[in-house]
């Protein structure tokens, strides 16, 4: 006969069986009450949920690296409040040209030595031009020929330059919605929340996985990250990997000085950000020079498992890759192994 549970394990092993349930279930019709919903869990609860669903996609002790080059920095038409790239503001930030195809490489080269297994090339573009992509294109080829995944965000796209960096060898195309689509309003008025979606439309339609996410921090409410979740969640198809930034505060930037987010707050939307996309990795992006490890150790529990290595993201400053490995070593965790060819999924 079967002994009965102690009523506590009984009710552990319970809520296992309801995370189990829910592992299969990919959703894409959330509806944003249940978004809010989740942002008003107890903290213990949301994190508890949503490292089950972690643990019954990805292996919780695996974190992806990637590496972020500015491949050209600065001199950026667009107004986003948050950024130094904009030649509206007066950051000091050095202009650089595009780079050339062989520093690329190198660059990438290097990488791949640290054991980062995605690069990731960047442009400071509100879209890039023929000659550009043409340009661009052939890093794309060359990193890909090292084997390593690729991505690129370079501004909004049509469906014909998307499906030309796809022909490339592009795996990836980041293109963050930033916030909520009411607030978006407040710190970018060069574009609209529209223009972004039909980048994202146009990388679909070419073929390419998208990398979409937003940023913490800005001023915005928790209605604001509940709707920017719900979103990226619904969207036809969830994003493959979901950046989740902590605003860095630049100065000479409109939003130098903004009140510090609750570092709670920041783990708590990664949590809810696994929960509604439970098979996207999830990056713990921009922002992390200015989180504990205890911080960033939650964040990892709540579901984060992609990260950028390297000193610099794009033009603002990232911890050095010796304090990424040493703080991966004392959570017992390590890189995520390469893809194959044969990964399918996850592969080109
Ligand atoms: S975030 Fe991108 S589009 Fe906006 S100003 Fe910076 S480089 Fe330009």
């Amino acid at each position: 006969m079967q002994e009965r549970l102690p009523r506590r394990l009984a009710a552990v092993l319970h809520a296992d069986v309801a995370v189990e349930t829910q592992c299969d279930a990919i959703r894409t019709d959330w509806v944003l009450a249940e978004v809010q919903a989740l942002f008003a869990e107890p903290f213990s609860n949301l994190l508890y949920r949503a490292h089950g669903l972690h643990r019954s996609w990805f292996d919780p002790t695996e974190v992806q690296i990637s590496t972020l080059l500015s491949i050209k920095t600065g001199a950026c038409p667009e107004d986003c409040a948050y950024c130094p790239q904009s030649i509206r503001y007066d950051t000091g930030l050095k202009d650089e040209p595009l780079m050339s195809v062989d520093e690329v490489v190198l660059h990438a080269r290097a990488a791949r030595e640290r054991g980062a297994t995605r690069f990731c090339m960047g442009a400071a573009y509100r879209s890039p031009k023929t000659r550009q992509l043409e340009q661009i294109a052939a890093m794309i080829a060359a990193v890909s020929d090292l084997g390593m995944e690729t991505c690129a965000t370079l501004g909004m796209l049509s469906v014909e330059q998307a499906e030309r960096l796809k022909r490339a060898g592009l795996d990836y195309y980041n293109h963050n919605l930033d916030s909520s689509e009411s607030y978006y309003r407040k710190i970018i008025t060069t574009r609209c929340y529209q223009d972004r979606l039909d980048t994202l439309q146009a990388v679909r339609d070419a073929g390419l996985k998208v990398c979409c996410g937003g940023i913490i921090g800005m001023g915005e409410t928790v209605q604001d990250r509940a709707e920017l979740l719900h979103t990226l969640a619904t969207l036809p198809e969830h994003p493959g990997s979901v950046p989740i930034n902590q605003l860095v505060q630049v100065e000479g930037t409109p939003l130098h000085g903004m009140e510090p987010l609750d570092p709670l707050e920041f783990v708590r939307t990664i949590a809810v950000a696994r929960i509604l996309m439970p098979r996207s990795h999830v990056r713990l992006s921009a922002g992390r020079t200015e989180m504990s490890d205890e911080m960033q150790a939650l964040c990892f529990f709540a579901g984060a498992n992609s990260i950028f290595y390297g000193d610099k993201l794009l033009t603002t400053d990232n911890p050095d890759v010796t304090r990424d490995q040493d703080l991966l070593a004392r959570l017992g965790m390590r890189p995520e192994a390469a893809k194959t060819a044969t990964d399918g999924e996850e592969r080109r």
